[in-house]
C-alpha cells in the first residue's frame, strides 16, 4: 500500500536513524529476537519478530534468533522447534545466527566471577522468602542482607561450590551488590544466579546454577554485539540494571529500547494462560485454530503476509493499548480476497430438485476462479437435476427485504440458470422443509436472461450427485469478553471462554474440485467465507475445512464509528 510506505517513522526507527547519523555503532544495525522456549509463539511475538527482523531488512542489518533458555524447568525442545518453524513461516531468516543463551553459560559465569572480584556481587544465604521480605516496598527502603559483606575469597569459594552442586536448591543465591535503598526495586541487590539442580535441554546436568534473565540478557546482547535491543515496556524499569551490568563489566554496550506489547481483544496473550488452555483441554492443542498462536493462525488459514501487514498497521507505541481483533481479521480477508480461489460449498444443505431438468443429464459449467485476478482462470462445475443450496437461502414466508428463494420466486444459481420454486416438501412429523421442487429456464444458461428480465438473488449451490461431503469447523472468538485477562473477583479467565468458539458442521457439501485440495490450501466459499484445508485431520479425498474468516468486515464498521466519535 503506497500510502503506508510514506507514513512517519516510528520512534525506534527515528533512534536508529540518529545512531546511524552519529555513527554510534559504526553504521551497524543488529537486532535479535529472543524467545524463551517455554511455549509456542503467539501473535504478540509476531509483532516483535516483524519489528526486529523487519528493521534488520530495512537497514541492511542483521537479526539473530536467540533462545533465552535459562530456566530448564519450563523449557523444552518441542518449543525450540516450533519457534524456528514459526519464524521461518512468517518469512524471516536468521541465516547462520542461531544462538542460545545457554551457549554463554561459561562466559556468564566468568562475568559473575569478575563482579565478585570487584566486590560487586556476593553469595547470599537468605531464603527466597527472606529475600522478598528484605527487599522492602515501593515506599519503604529494603534491608541489607547479613551476608552482603562477605569477603571476596569467601564469595568465590561459595559460588564455585554452588556451581558444582554442593548446596540444596534455593539455599543460596548470587546477588549483585547495588543499593538496597534504590527507589527502583530491581536495583535492590537483584539475584543473578540461583541453585537449580535440574538438567537442561542443551547443557544436560553440567550446571547446578542458572543465571537470571536480567543478567543473561544484557550480556548475551553484548556478546552478540547487538546494537538495538528492542523489548516490551515491562522491561523499562529493568533498563538501569541492564546498563549497570554492562557498565560495571566495561563491555560492549547495546541500547535497550522499550515498546508497547501487543494486546489483542477477545484473546489472551500470555504463554502461561495459553498453556493452561492446552493442558486443561479447553482447546485441542497449541495449534488449535482458535488459539492466537502462530501455529494456530497458520492452521486456521491465516497467511504470513496478512500477519505482517497487521503488524505493520498497528505500528509502535510507548503506551500499552488493546488492538481490536477485527483488524487482524480485516487483514486476512484483504489478503485472501486477492489470492484465494472462489469455490462453492454449502454449509447447511437443503435439497433442490429441478423438475424440468433431465434425470441423467450433467452439464459442466464455467466458473470464475477469482474475479479480482483474471489470471487465476476458470474451472468447470457440474450441474444436474438434484442440487443442494443453503438452508437460509430459502424462506417460506419471506419478509420484505428477503430477495432469495421463496415459493413462486425466481432466483439465479451462480454460473448456472434461473430457477423458480414451485413446491415445498416438508417432513410430515416436524413440519421442517426438507426439499424444494423448482423449474429452470434453459434460456438462462450462464446466469443471464436473453429477454433482459432481472432477479434480485444469486445463490451458490452444488450438484448433489457430485458434491463431496466434508466436515467444516466454524470458529468464533475464543473469549466472549473483549479483555479476558481482566478477571473479575472470584472468577478465572477461563470462565469467559466462548462456548460457541468451535461449531462443527457435518456433512457440508462442496464442489468436486475440492477433493484434491491440499492441506493448508485456502479458498473463498462464495457468499460464505474463507476456509482452509485442515493440515491435521484432513485425509486424501476428504478434506476437513477450517473457517478462516467470515466475509463480514467488522473492522470497516468500527473505523466508521471511530471516525464519527472523533
Ligand atoms: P509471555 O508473557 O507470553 O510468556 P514473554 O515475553 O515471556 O511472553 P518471550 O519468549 O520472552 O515471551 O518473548 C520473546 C520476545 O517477544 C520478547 O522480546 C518479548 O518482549 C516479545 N513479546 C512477547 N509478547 C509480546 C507481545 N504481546 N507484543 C510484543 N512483543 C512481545
Ligand atoms: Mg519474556
Amino acid at each position: 500500500m503506497p500510502q503506508e510506505k510514506t507514513k512517519p517513522k516510528d520512534f525506534i526507527r527515528a533512534i536508529i536513524d540518529e545512531d546511524l547519523r552519529t555513527d554510534k555503532y559504526g553504521g551497524r544495525v543488529h537486532t535479535r529476537f529472543p524467545p524463551e522456549p517455554n511455549g509456542y509463539l503467539h501473535i504478540g511475538h509476531a509483532k516483535s519478530i516483524c519489528l526486529n527482523f523487519g528493521i534488520a531488512d530495512e537497514y541492511g542489518g542483521l537479526c539473530n534468533l536467540r533462545f533465552d533458555d535459562t530456566n530448564p524447568t519450563k523449557e523444552d525442545v518441542e518449543y525450540v522447534e516450533s519457534i524456528m518453524e514459526d519464524v521461518r513461516w512468517l518469512g524471516y531468516d536468521w541465516g547462520d545466527r542461531l544462538y542460545y543463551a545457554s551457549d554463554y553459560f561459561e562466559q556468564l559465569y566468568q562475568y559473575a566471577i569478575e563482579l565478585i572480584k570487584m566486590g560487586k556481587a556476593y553469595v547470599c544465604d537468605l531464603s527466597p522468602e527472606e529475600i522478598r521480605q528484605y527487599r522492602g516496598t515501593l515506599t519503604e527502603p529494603g534491608k541489607e542482607s547479613p551476608y552482603r559483606n562477605r569477603s571476596v575469597e569467601e564469595n568465590l569459594d561459595l559460588f564455585q561450590r554452588m556451581r558444582v552442586g554442593e548446596f540444596p536448591d534455593g539455599s543460596r543465591t548470587l546477588r549483585a551488590k547495588i543499593d538496597m535503598a534504590s527507589p527502583n526495586l530491581n536495583m535492590r541487590d537483584p539475584v543473578i544466579y540461583r541453585i537449580m539442580r535440574v538438567p537442561h535441554h542443551r547443557t544436560g546436568d553440567k550446571w547446578s546454577i542458572y543465571p537470571m534473565y536480567d543478567f543473561t540478557h544484557c550480556l548475551s546482547d553484548s556478546i552478540e554485539r547487538i546494537t538495538h535491543s528492542l523489548c516490551t515496556l515491562e522491561f523499562e524499569d529493568h533498563r538501569p540494571l541492564y546498563d549497570w551490568f554492562l557498565d560495571q563489566l566495561g563491555v560492549y554496550h547495546p541500547r535497550q529500547i522499550e515498546f508497547a506489547r501487543l494486546n489483542l481483544s477477545h484473546t489472551v496473550m500470555s504463554k502461561r494462560m495459553l498453556g493452561q488452555l492446552v493442558d486443561e483441554g479447553y482447546v485441542r492443542g497449541w495449534d488449535d485454530p482458535r488459539m492466537p498462536t502462530i501455529a494456530g493462525l497458520r492452521r486456521r488459514g491465516y497467511t504470513p503476509e496478512a500477519i505482517r501487514t497487521f503488524c505493520d498497521r498497528i505500528g509502535l507505541a510507548k503506551r500499552d493499548s488493546m488492538v481490536d481483533i477485527a483488524l487482524l481479521e480485516h487483514c486476512v480477508r484483504e489478503d485472501l480476497n486477492k489470492r484465494a480461489q472462489r469455490v462453492m460449498g454449502v454449509l447447511h444443505p437443503l435439497k433442490v430438485v429441478i423438475e424440468n431438468y433431465p434425470e441423467d443429464k450433467v452439464e459442466e459449467l464455467d466458473a470464475i476462479n477469482n474475479p479480482e485476478d483474471p489470471s487465476m482462470g476458470t474451472r468447470k462445475v457440474p450441474f444436474s437435476r438434484e442440487l443442494y443450496i443453503e438452508r437460509d437461502d430459502f424462506m417460506e414466508n419471506p419478509p420484505k427485504k428477503f430477495f432469495r428463494l421463496a415459493p413462486g420466486r425466481e432466483v439465479r444459481l451462480r454460473y448456472a440458470y434461473f430457477i423458480t420454486c414451485v413446491d415445498v416438501i416438508k417432513d410430515e412429523n416436524t413440519g421442517e422443509v426438507i426439499e424444494l421442487r423448482c423449474t429452470y429456464d434453459p434460456a438462462t444458461r450462464g446466469g443471464d436472461a436473453p429477454d433482459g428480465r432481472k432477479v434480485r438473488g444469486t445463490l451458490h449451490w452444488v450438484s448433489a450427485a457430485h458434491a463431496i461431503p466434508v466436515e467444516v469447523r466454524l470458529y468464533e472468538h475464543l473469549f466472549l469478553k473483549p479483555d479476558p485477562g481482566d478477571v473479575e473477583k472470584g472468577k478465572t479467565f477461563k470462565e469467559y471462554i466462548n462456548p460457541n468458539s468451535l461449531v462443527v458442521l457435518n456433512p457440508c457439501y462442496v464442489e468436486p474440485s475440492l477433493a484434491n485440495a491440499k492441506p493448508g490450501e485456502r479458498f473463498q466459499f462464495e457468499r460464505v467465507g474463507y476456509f482452509c484445508v485442515d493440515s491435521v485431520d484432513s485425509k486424501p479425498g476428504t478434506p476437513v475445512f477450517n473457517r478462516t474468516a467470515t466475509l463480514r468486515d467488522t473492522w470497516a464498521k468500527i473505523q466508521k464509528r471511530e471516525a464519527k466519535n472523533q
